[in-house]
C-alpha cells in the first residue's frame, strides 16, 4: 500500500500533529501508597482480603485487583469476622474504625496521610471551640469520613450559592476543605463565607493538596504554553480531582474529555485536530497513560512531554501493618 501525503502511514508522525501530556499527572503519594498496602496485604494475608468502599477511584485499578480475589464491600458487616479489611485513601469515620475493633477485624488503614491530617484538624478545632465550614462533595467518602469526626460542629458547604445562603455564624468559625477540589472554585467560596462572616479563619496550611493543586496547575500551563483543542483526562467518573481537572480545561475554553483509558476514545472528537493534551488524574496508573499515547502515536501523532514540576513525596506504610507483614 502507498501512503500519500494526505493519507500518512498511522506509524508516520505527522509534523503538524501533536500530543503534549503533561506532568505532574497521575497517581499521587496517597494513592501509591493505599496500592502498596493492598498488594503488601495480599501476599502477607491468608485471602480473601477485603477492601472497605473502591481502595482508589479508578474503575480499571479496582478491577485488576478484583480479578486477584480482592473482596470489595461497601459496609462492615459484609466482613466476616477476623479476616483482613483495609480502608480505602479516602478515609472513614471513627464509627467505622470503632465497629472494626469491635469486629476484631485485622484493620488496615489506607487513608492518605493528607486526609488524616484534615481529620486531626477537626479535632483540634472542636477542641478549642470552633465551628466548621467544611467545603466538599456531600456524599464524597472523604467528606463523610471528615464529617463524621464532629457532626454537630461541621456544616458541609458544596458551592458558592450554598455559601451565600447558609445562615451567617457567630463566634470562633473555620473553614476546611475536601483534598481534591478545584483551587479557584474553593477559593471563590472561601471569599463568600469570608464576605459574610468577616471572623471566619482558613486552616494555616491549604487542604487541598498537593496533588490536586499541582495537577491542576499543569493542566492551566499546558492551555496556556500549547493552546490544545481537546484535553483528555484519564480517570473515572467517580474521581472528585480527575472531575476537576477537565473542569480547569473547560473553564479555559478547551474542551476536555474524561475517559477510564484508551477505549473510551471515540474518534470523533480528535479527527481533524492538530493539537491534543493529555493528563491523568491522581488515581490512574501511568500505564493507561502510555496506552493512551500509544493510541495518538498510531494515529500520526507526534508525543511530547512537558514537565512543569517534579514531586518528591513519599508517605510511609501504616505501623500494623509494618508489624505484621513478613514480606514488606
Ligand atoms: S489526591 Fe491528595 S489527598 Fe488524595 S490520596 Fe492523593 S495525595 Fe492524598
Amino acid at each position: 500500500m502507498i501512503f500519500s501525503p494526505a493519507h500518512p502511514s498511522p506509524l508516520t508522525p505527522h509534523p503538524s500533529k501533536k500530543l503534549f501530556i503533561v506532568a505532574p499527572r497521575g497517581w499521587c503519594a496517597g494513592v501509591e501508597r493505599a496500592i502498596e498496602i493492598l498488594d503488601v496485604a495480599l501476599t502477607n494475608f491468608p485471602p480473601p482480603i477485603y477492601v472497605r468502599k473502591e481502595i482508589v477511584h479508578n474503575k480499571i485499578v479496582v478491577e485488576a485487583y478484583r480479578k486477584k480475589g480482592v473482596v470489595f464491600i461497601d459496609e462492615l458487616g459484609q466482613v466476616p469476622d477476623h479476616q483482613t479489611v483495609i480502608f480505602s485513601a479516602h478515609g472513614i469515620s471513627p464509627q467505622v474504625h470503632e465497629a472494626a475493633e469491635k469486629r476484631g477485624l485485622n484493620a488496615i488503614d489506607a487513608t492518605c496521610p493528607l486526609v488524616t491530617k484534615v481529620h486531626s484538624e477537626v479535632l483540634r478545632f472542636v477542641k478549642n471551640g470552633y465551628k466548621i465550614f467544611y467545603i466538599g462533595h456531600k456524599n464524597h467518602e472523604e467528606a463523610v469520613g471528615v464529617l463524621g469526626e464532629a457532626p454537630e460542629h461541621i456544616r458541609i458547604v458544596e458551592t458558592e450559592e450554598e455559601a451565600q445562603k447558609i445562615p451567617v455564624a457567630s463566634g470562633k468559625i473555620v473553614v476546611l476543605t475536601q483534598t481534591t477540589l478545584s483551587v479557584d472554585d474553593t477559593q471563590k467560596i472561601i471569599d463568600v463565607l469570608k464576605t459574610r462572616m468577616p471572623q471566619l479563619q482558613t486552616a494555616a496550611k491549604e487542604d487541598i493538596c498537593y496533588a490536586t493543586s499541582n495537577r491542576q496547575a499543569a493542566v492551566k500551563l499546558l492551555a496556556a504554553a500549547y493552546q490544545p483543542e481537546l484535553i483528555y483526562v484519564i480517570g473515572s467518573a467517580n474521581s472528585s480531582n480527575s472531575n476537576r481537572l477537565c473542569e480547569v480545561a473547560e473553564s479555559l475554553g478547551i474542551k476536555a474529555r474524561l475517559i477510564d483509558g484508551a477505549a473510551d476514545i471515540r474518534q470523533e472528537d480528535w479527527v481533524g485536530k492538530t493539537s491534543l493534551g493529555l493528563t491523568a488524574g491522581a488515581s490512574a496508573p501511568e500505564s493507561l497513560v502510555q496506552d493512551v499515547a500509544l493510541y495518538f502515536k498510531d494515529k500520526g501523532y507526534n508525543v511530547e512531554e512537558t514537565i512543569f514540576e517534579r514531586e518528591d513525596v513519599n508517605f510511609a506504610l501504616p505501623k500494623n501493618l509494618v508489624e505484621l507483614a513478613v514480606n514488606v
